[in-house]
């Protein structure tokens, strides 16, 4: 098996690619391979609803959340969060209280790519975007590496803020949130929207404390083509105006609530390894251990890197560095592509960064294992020695 550090869509655990090829030609015995299966049936009917109950058993998600199982991607939620958002009865009734001649704010707190682009959704449907915070525009740097204090956001006024939006892990850019980041500094009355697409079932977080979280499922869950939604039922609740926005149905929350757990046809396999990968999950620890191998393996790269700074370079201010994305750039010009061939020569993949960025990224996701990590960082110890 490569050791397989991309970005997502990303490794999935070999156990699992085990099952889901036993299973694959008969599952459970039906005559046929899941993929054939109706999402009507009742082999598929528990699949989904096993999928959920150990996503909310895992993540601990409260009664009062529903779980929707979309197809919109990451992109389609930028989209998504703010018409439902805008359409809920919370946000109808404070811009009713704000008047005609004042929009209500969405408010986005911007430390990567992924939020970036989730403002500017924002503005192209018409919203009234706020920035609280822009870490690259903050200290005029040439990327996201750092945020300033919470004492100098701009946060506007509960009044007029629709909801905050920020992305808890910024996959391009290697920039995580630590957990007291952003929730304790925005007033509870203000619903909090959070990408998770690439952290989600990293560590333990409260999810009492947001509106929406939503994420891929390409990187820590399963397969692509399957986005998940975590969204507190008090914003299904609408208005017959609801802000006279219609919402195409296939990003529409209260749509797939309301219809049931398949408004339409899902992703039916998507849905099927994502449900693997809960009950291997759930087997091998839980939440719990899934956090402390986070921390164990990006511990081993970022010591690399801060005990070899002639060498390897990390951007991130300490406290933002992703335990899940772990970028670098070589201080030495030249070595780049021999980097990369000889990472191949080693049955390491997908190291390069982002087009956008460029420099390496190494993708840490749960799949990938503690020795494949310590086998990395052996080889970059190595690359480093004979390039002194
Ligand atoms: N948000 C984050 C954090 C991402 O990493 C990505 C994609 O990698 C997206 C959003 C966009 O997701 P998609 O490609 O599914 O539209």
């Amino acid at each position: 098996r490569a050791i397989n550090l991309s970005a997502g869509p990303s490794a999935i655990p070999l156990e699992v690619l085990k099952t889901a090829q036993n299973e694959f030609l008969n599952y459970k015995n039906s005559g046929m391979s899941v993929i054939e299966l109706s999402h009507r049936s009742k082999l598929f009917e528990s699949i989904l609803s096993n999928t959920e109950a150990d996503l909310r058993r895992i993540l601990d998600i409260p009664a009062n959340y529903k779980v929707l199982f979309m197809q919109s991607g990451g992109t389609g939620e930028f989209a998504a969060t703010h018409l439902n958002l805008m359409a809920s009865k919370l946000v109808e009734d404070k811009q009713k209280a704000l008047g005609t001649d004042k929009k209500a704010k969405c408010a986005y707190i911007i430390s990567g790519v992924w939020s970036k682009k989730a403002h500017t959704e924002c503005l192209r449907m018409g919203g009234n975007a706020h920035t609280i915070v822009d870490g690259k525009s903050h200290f005029k740097a040439d990327g996201y590496y750092d945020l300033p204090a919470a004492a100098e956001w701009d946060i506007p006024n509960p009044e007029e803020t629709a909801y905050v939006y920020y992305c808890d892990n910024e996959t391009i850019g290697g920039f995580e949130m630590e957990l007291d980041t952003v929730v304790p500094h925005i007033d509870p009355s203000i619903p909090i929207i959070c990408d998770m697409s690439s952290n989600i079932l990293s560590r333990k977080f409260d999810v009492s404390k947001f509106g929406v979280i939503y994420a891929g499922a390409q990187k820590n869950i399963g397969p692509s083509g399957l986005t998940i939604v975590i969204v507190r039922e008090d914003l299904l609740i609408r208005n017959d105006s609801s802000n006279g926005l219609h919402i195409p149905s296939v990003l529409d929350y209260k749509y797939f609530a309301d219809e049931g757990p398949m408004p339409h046809t899902p992703t039916t396999f998507s849905i099927y390894i994502c449900h693997l990968v809960l009950q291997y999950i759930t087997k091998n620890g839980g939440i719990t251990t899934l956090e402390n191998n986070r921390n164990e393996k990006a511990k081993l790269l970022y010591n690399l890197f801060d005990s070899n700074p002639e060498f390897y370079t990390n951007p991130i201010q300490n406290n933002f560095r992703s335990k899940m994305n772990v970028v670098f750039t070589l201080k030495k010009q030249g070595l780049d592509a021999e980097l990369i061939s000889q990472a191949l020569e080693n049955n390491i993949v997908e190291i390069k960064g982002h087009r956008s960025v460029g420099g390496f990224r190494a993708s840490i996701y749960n799949a990938v294992t503690l020795d494949q990590v310590r086998f990395f960082v052996d080889f970059l110890n190595k690359f480093a020695d004979s390039h002194i």
